[in-house]
């Protein structure tokens, strides 16, 4: 495609684990220009998603990077109100987003930062970053390190929400759309909202007890996971003083 000019550059997405990674790039890396990954300062160091690794395996093999969920889906700019306060006192005229922007952008390799934008005010937000970009500071590196040690203390379950593992789920549950009520009920333990919300999303789509434990979405989810083991700690989580009547399995009734 390239030699017909079809293409300018070609590259693929990836989500698995960096020997993966390091062996298709061994095998394949000469054919490729990009590689599309998912890279933020709450997974950089995290042993489970091996961020960094991905990364310098594409510095290794002089590819560019294009950044996917520089947000993790939300979870870095709806920190507790705790880590909200330290952005705030550490530069309080830089939104959270930002500094996760400028954390990809400032990667060398990386050309192209992919950030979902839902309203008007993060479109003009993320213009400023660019507009005015400057790559982090030394100190602005350890204060998300920082930051980032703190978000995953406090993150109940580091699901990034790309869904995968719905489409896998036999029973169809939406399996982060739990996991996001989860997180955030435990980074506002005050809030009884998010109990409604459970109920909610239990009445509207399949309840979170309807997992049947057959493993399936083990195999897809990006962020290794254990999701049965979560959904179970979710509905407890839920449980107390909630309208929804938890089922217990077929088995045990019989
Ligand atoms: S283990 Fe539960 S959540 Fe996972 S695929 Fe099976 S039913 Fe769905
Ligand atoms: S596959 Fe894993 S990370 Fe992705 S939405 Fe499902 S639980 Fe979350």
């Amino acid at each position: 495609m390239k030699e017909e000019g079809v293409a300018r550059k070609i590259g693929f997405s990836f989500h698995d684990k960096a020997d993966l990674l390091k062996e298709v790039l061994e095998e394949y890396g000469d054919m490729f220009d990009i590689v599309q990954l998912e890279l933020n300062y709450l997974d950089w160091e995290d042993p489970a998603i091996e961020a960094h690794k991905f990364y310098d395996l594409c510095v290794e093999h002089d590819l560019d990077v294009y950044v996917m969920e520089p947000l993790k889906r939300g979870v870095i700019v709806n920190p507790n109100d705790e880590i909200k306060k330290d952005f705030k006192e550490f530069n309080g005229e830089k939104s959270i987003a930002s500094f996760a922007i400028r954390f990809c952008a400032s990667l060398e390799h990386v050309k192209i930062v992919l950030s979902g934008m839902s309203n008007m005010a993060d479109m003009l937000d993320n213009c400023d970053t660019y507009e005015n970009f400057e790559p982090l500071s030394k100190e602005e590196s350890e204060f998300l390190d920082k930051m980032a040690q703190k978000l995953a203390d406090n993150l109940a379950v580091p699901c990034s929400e790309c869904g995968y593992c719905v489409d896998a789920c036999p029973e169809m549950i939406p399996i982060p759309e739990y996991f996001n009520l989860y997180n955030t009920s435990k980074n506002q333990p005050e809030s009884n909202i998010y109990r409604l919300y459970f109920n909610k999303l239990c009445d509207e789509k399949v309840p979170a007890d309807e997992c049947t434990y057959c493993g399936t979405c083990l195999d897809y989810c990006t962020q290794k996971i254990d999701i049965p083991e979560e959904l179970e700690k979710v509905v407890e989580h839920f449980q107390e003083g909630s309208a929804h009547t938890v089922k217990k399995p077929s088995f045990l009734i019989l």
